[in-house]
């Protein structure tokens, strides 16, 4: 199979360097997002080169905008779980990298695969990413087995309904065989798309420094039958404005060649890890990461967007509302570090592939997002019901979100009140899913979630639309 460089870095840097602001343009391109529309690679860079206080605030109300109307006010919750750190690349930003003296290795067994599931279901999570070093270790069908492990392992009233994967590029036969293990989402990062920043980052000679093979794991995980693609960028390798527009690229390629855009991106800023001293010249300020956020969201507005617990709470909080889609919470990314009981934020950086900057508990950051109007949610219903490419329903189909997604996010938001909530965030969700049941404009649709809410507090579960 022959693979598209759909990256074009000259076009790419020319737009970076020569785009100027240009304030009716900008507003012609917010009214085009406004319409749903998804932006081209000029029309990004136009925005990227905006610096005006307040068109930037336009760009902001718009992303802000589009996120209400588009998504309404639902954020979906995971947890990333690492099974295992063993790597065979030295990628120069991760502390699981090869090179990494002090990192301390260790793939969960299958009994600690299982304490991990366990505490993570006991936290009231439905929704997780397993996330793997690079090694032969994690074949296609140790990730298939652990996959199936997630899905057989319950306790109590918890289960996982939802496996997504961030592991390192497959083959086809590959992604087949962890297809059939019925996963989500498969994510793979690019890291950065900018091909001499990639060859400094990724030594020849290791698996990952085949700036080819990453860039085209999204068009052999479609072959393999995986229309659900996560992709991303590791923002501060190299300067971010690249990396948007690569971002895009990679985004309008699916969609020309598959006829579905990626299901998730994600971007990931820099953090410190273990045994990591690298120079960074393109740290992404706060500032930058804001108004990176927004144009994502503008410009490839049928996407989820997924900002992680490497962020602090501070930013995660006034992120949330430019159109991010889902967060990750409760988060430990020591290897067993959800069943080891660990004290509060502390964290050990030999143990895990950098520092974590939300170390919230899921309650915690629940209370929050409904003390802000958020409705957070556990569903999974979509992939389950054979809806894939979920974001591109919400986002095309007209009454989706209040037939779907809200009833979805009320039920699975009362399961976790039942189940696993404290006392404050009890009070919070059960007040705010009174907010959402006055939102449901459709009568019957109301009176059928009502009903199933009852039976939700009578001790049935998983009573999905
Ligand atoms: N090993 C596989 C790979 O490289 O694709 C699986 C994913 S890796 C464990 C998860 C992601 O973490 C990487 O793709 C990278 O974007 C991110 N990452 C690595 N080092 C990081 C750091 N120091 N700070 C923030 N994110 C980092
Ligand atoms: Fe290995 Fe992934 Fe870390 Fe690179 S980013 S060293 S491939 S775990």
């Amino acid at each position: 199979m022959k693979y598209i460089d759909f990256i074009d870095t000259e076009k790419i840097e020319n737009l970076v360097k020569n785009t100027h602001e240009d304030r009716e343009r900008v507003e012609e391109i917010l009214a085009k997002s406004l319409n749903k529309e998804a932006l081209n690679l000029e029309e990004t860079a136009a925005l990227i080169a905006v610096k005006s206080e307040d068109l930037l605030e336009e760009i902001f109300n718009t992303a802000r905008t589009l996120k209400k109307q588009i998504y309404g006010n639902r954020i979906v919750l995971f947890a990333p779980l690492y099974v295992g750190n063993y790597c065979i690349n030295d990628c120069r930003y991760c502390g699981f990298r090869k090179s990494a003296k002090t990192t301390v290795r260790k793939t969960l067994t299958e009994q600690e695969l299982k304490n991990e599931i366990i505490s993570l279901e006991n936290q009231g999570h439905k929704r997780l990413i397993l996330v793997y070093g690079e090694s032969p270790i994690y074949s296609p069908e140790y990730i298939a087995q652990t996959v199936r492990t997630c899905y057989e392992t319950k306790s109590g009233n918890g289960e996982i309904r939802r496996v997504n994967i961030n592991a390192a590029p497959l083959d086809i036969e590959g992604y087949k065989v962890v297809k059939a293990a019925g996963i989500g989402t498969f994510q793979v990062f690019q890291e950065t798309y900018h091909r001499e920043t990639y060859a400094a980052m990724h030594p020849s000679g290791t698996m990952k420094g085949d700036y080819m093979w990453r860039l085209s794991a999204m068009d052999r995980a479609f072959e393999g039958g995986i229309d659900d693609m996560g992709i991303g960028a590791l923002f501060g390798l190299y300067d971010w404005r690249f990396e948007v527009l690569g971002l895009v690229s990679h985004a309008i390629h699916l969609k020309e060649t598959f006829g579905v855009g990626p299901h998730t991106i994600s971007f990931p800023r820099m953090q410190p890890a273990n045994d990591i001293d690298i120079p960074l010249p393109w740290k992404v300020s706060d500032d930058d990461f804001k108004k990176l956020v927004a144009i994502l969201r503008l410009a490839v507005p049928y996407t989820g967007l997924i900002m992680t617990a490497r962020e602090n709470k501070g930013i995660r909080d006034a992120l949330m509302q430019f159109g991010v889609s889902q967060i990750d919470a409760g988060t430990h990314l020591e290897i067993g570090g959800y069943s080891e009981q660990k004290e509060k934020g502390s964290q050990t950086l030999s143990k895990e592939q950098f520092q974590v900057g939300d170390t919230r508990s899921l309650d915690e950051v629940i209370c929050e997002l409904l003390r802000n109007d958020f409705i957070p949610s556990f569903c999974t219903s979509c992939y389950r019901m054979g809806r894939t490419g979920e974001h591109f329903m919400e986002f095309a189909i007209p009454g989706f979100i209040g037939n779907f997604c809200s009833p979805n996010a009320i039920l699975t938001l009362a399961e976790y009140l039942e189940d696993y909530a404290g006392e404050e965030t009890r009070k919070a969700g059960f007040e705010q899913i009174d907010r959402e049941l006055a939102r449901i404009s459709d009568p019957v649709r109301k009176a059928a979630v009502i009903k199933r809410l009852e039976s939700v507090k009578e001790g049935k579960r998983d009573l999905h639309f």
